[in-house]
């Protein structure tokens, strides 16, 4: 075993292309342990009681609990497989104690008479009364109990229990425990000290019950949460202040072309949208970037707010850009941009991938040369040769789409743009309080007037017959269908295919319709095609698979069927759902599903038909799923906690205050706090 001196001193090196054979340290970093001083830090995951024995007679099953044995033999046993079955027991009774994995070793130390201090859970086996693999360990006769509970941690193959501890104790003992919350604060807010919440967490005293020890210990952890969820909002907070100590231009509005637009514009905006553009147009007229999110269930108009805010740079003589993850998107809001803002004089560039390359280099000149103030396109926008002549505001739809780098690479066309970054995956509060805590949020609460609220029907998929009577039905109406197709994670080739044949069928069983379809894989012309005669209800049933997921906008349609809908995830649904119920016809979601369904699906579908509000569908999502999947930590760029819960509002709150706090009054204190919990996490944050 390695010995504990060799630990670093420093964080250890990555590891490069040759392999590393795992050493102590490197085990420890496996578990983020990266120096002594994260020993403290690292917590159990329950106890065990050792420091009573229970009389083998008193053994309960199920019920774990230490004995002190003699062995009376041991032996390896064939039936019904190759084991270790060692027979012990105390005044009271006997016992067997059975290993499955063993070294011959073991059958040594465990050699009749040996007094044994064994911990278990005992269950009724074949052999009689037993604990399988159990903890065990050779005592003297006057050995003393211990008197604290025992730790049982997080750890890693090769890294025993007793060498953690071990370790742990030793950085307890050894390391720099002092307060970083100032003595006021934790006052204020009734958390305990840090260093006796430690020590309680890794040592609870013995004479706590068991039964008792969640209570008893809540005080504690409540503070540790506390620490880490500080962690968090300071460093947020702190790469927010940082980013804004940069100057941007100022983007003053002369209000010429946003009068302008406002005035053709066939609806007015809703107070959430007013609100919205408010927010953002005092944050352009400051001397340092913007950094604001927009969100916004699907539907709630948030492309007017972002053309509005477009205007507002394009009004001082500044570009603004807007990047969409998919071409679909990109060329439904170069439309609706077009529309609006050309009338007004202004042109719009135009920049995807699949432009020519001839039509790709006449755009990004103009780009570069400032004659379009407006982009608008796909990932084409970020790429190298494009460079803007003054870019003063680059948005980002949809942002959970993209990566973090690429979300970056827009605002690195310029020394410090001013950012909006607009979402349709509503957050709950307690998240974007923590996890979006280094922006400003705008919320489009509202939906525009007007909406009817979408229908949902769950079918059984032996009913998709009645399904296709429907959709004959709302077309006669002169309505038009989106039909979704399964979504197959493996394969994209066998998705194509389920799609189309699902398009081939429904051509064949509604010969008076026009039925298209759009996937993935064509052309991005030939997708712009079928989407246009969608658009001008030519088409009136449109086969597709999950490229339509996002954005699209067509209102005419009110019938949305979504094929193996079992197989979506909540937020997906929702997505797809907000496809209709644009216009004021009564829209209907069908949602056709196949048994046997998963329990986790059933709750999925049942969340889905229950609810029609992205924020109450999100929470739900959240409370199913956890943050970490919820959120994707890679995609955030944010670390996710460990202890910590966001279902803990107050104690979120109370962070934030005192983020604020220290980082205004007490910068130092908050620079340790940081560096104690975040580690090296610290680096994404700064994204
Ligand atoms: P999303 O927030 O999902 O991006 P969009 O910006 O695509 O929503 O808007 C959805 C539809 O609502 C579009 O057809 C848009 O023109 C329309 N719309 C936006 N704002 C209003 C409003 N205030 N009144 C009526 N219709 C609106
Ligand atoms: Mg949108």
């Amino acid at each position: 075993m390695a010995d504990a001196r060799s630990r670093p001193r420093g964080k250890p090196k990555s590891a490069g292309a040759v392999p590393v054979p795992a050493t102590l340290p490197a085990r420890l970093a496996r578990l983020g342990l990266a120096g002594p001083g994260d020993l403290p830090f690292h917590l159990p995951l329950r106890y065990e009681d050792e420091t009573r024995i229970t009389p083998v007679a008193e053994a309960v099953a199920g019920q774990p609990a230490q004995f002190q044995v003699e062995v009376l033999d041991c032996e390896i046993a064939f039936r019904p497989r190759r084991q270790l079955i060692c027979r012990v027991a105390d005044g009271s009774g006997a016992l067997v104690l059975r290993f499955l994995n063993f070294y011959p070793s073991q059958q040594k130390v465990l050699s009749p008479g040996t007094r044994l201090r064994v911990f278990g859970e005992p269950r009724g086996g074949f052999f009689g009364d037993e604990l399988i693999h159990p903890r065990f360990r050779s005592i003297q006769d006057d050995e003393p109990l211990p008197d604290r509970l025992t730790p049982i941690y997080p750890t890693t193959a090769g890294l025993g229990q007793n060498t953690l501890r071990r370790l742990i104790q030793k950085a307890m003992d050894q390391a720099d425990l002092s307060d970083t919350l100032p003595e006021e604060l934790r006052r204020r807010f009734s958390l305990e000290e840090l260093a006796p919440s430690l020590q309680a967490l890794h040592q609870p005293p013995a004479v706590v019950a068991m039964d008792e020890l969640d209570q008893t210990l809540a005080p504690a952890w409540r503070r540790i949460r506390f620490d880490e969820l500080l962690a968090q909002q300071l460093s947020l907070r702190q790469a927010y202040a940082a980013r804004r100590a940069r100057n941007a231009v100022v983007l003053p509005p002369s209000g010429v072309l946003t009068d302008g637009l406002l005035r053709h514009l066939p609806f007015t905006l809703t107070a959430a949208q007013r609100r919205a553009w408010q927010e953002i147009a005092a944050d352009l007229v400051q001397p340092h970037p913007m950094q604001r999110l927009l969100q916004g269930d699907v539907g709630s108009g948030k492309t007017i707010v972002a053309a509005l805010a477009m205007l507002q740079a394009a009004e001082s003589g500044h570009q603004a850009a807007l990047m969409a993850p998919t071409e679909i998107l990109a060329e439904q809001h170069y439309r609706k941009l077009a529309a609006w803002l050309e009338p007004l004089g202004l042109t719009v560039a135009w920049l995807t991938g699949s432009l020519k390359k001839s039509e790709k280099t006449a755009m990004a000149k103009r780009i570069a040369s400032g004659e379009a103030l407006l982009a608008v396109g796909t990932h084409a926008l970020i790429e190298d040769e494009i460079s803007f002549a003054r870019l003063g505001l680059a948005i980002v739809d949809e942002q959970h789409r993209f990566g973090v780098r690429q979300r970056l690479a827009l605002k690195q066309k310029a020394a410090a743009p001013h950012q909006l970054t607009m979402s349709a995956t509503p957050i709950p509060r307690t998240l974007a309080m923590s996890y979006y805590a280094d922006m400003d949020v705008s919320v489009l609460d509202e939906l525009p007037p007007g909406r009817t609220p979408v229908l949902t029907k769950l079918v059984g998929e032996g009913r998709r017959h009645e399904v296709v009577v429907r959709v004959r039905d709302a077309c006669r109406e002169g309505r038009q269908v989106y039909w979704v197709c399964p979504l197959i994670e493996e394969s994209e080739t066998l998705q194509l295919k389920t799609a189309e044949e699902t398009y081939a069928h429904l051509c064949a069983e509604l010969p008076e319709l026009r039925v298209g379809l759009v996937h993935g894989r064509l052309r991005s012309d030939d997708k712009a095609a079928v989407m246009n005669a969608f658009l001008a209800n030519e088409v009136q049933v449109l086969v597709a698979t999950t490229v339509i997921e996002v954005g699209v906008d067509v209102p005419n349609a009110s019938l949305m069927i979504i094929e193996h809908a079992e197989r979506f995830g909540l937020s997906q649904l929702h997505q797809l759902r907000g496809r209709v119920g644009r216009g004021s016809a009564e829209s209907v979601c069908i949602l056709l599903y196949a048994q046997p369904l998963s329990e986790t699906a059933r709750q999925r579908l049942k969340i889905i038909y229950e609810n029609t509000d992205g924020f109450e569908i999100a929470r739900q999502d959240l409370a199913l799923r956890g943050p970490g999947e919820f959120i994707g930590s890679r995609q955030s760029g944010v670390p996710l906690l460990r202890y910590a819960q966001l279902e803990d509002t107050a104690l979120v709150e109370a962070a934030r205050a005192v983020a604020e706090i220290m980082l205004r009054d007490h910068p130092l204190r908050g620079a340790q706090h940081m560096a104690r919990w975040l580690r090296g996490a610290e680096e994404y944050l700064k994204a």
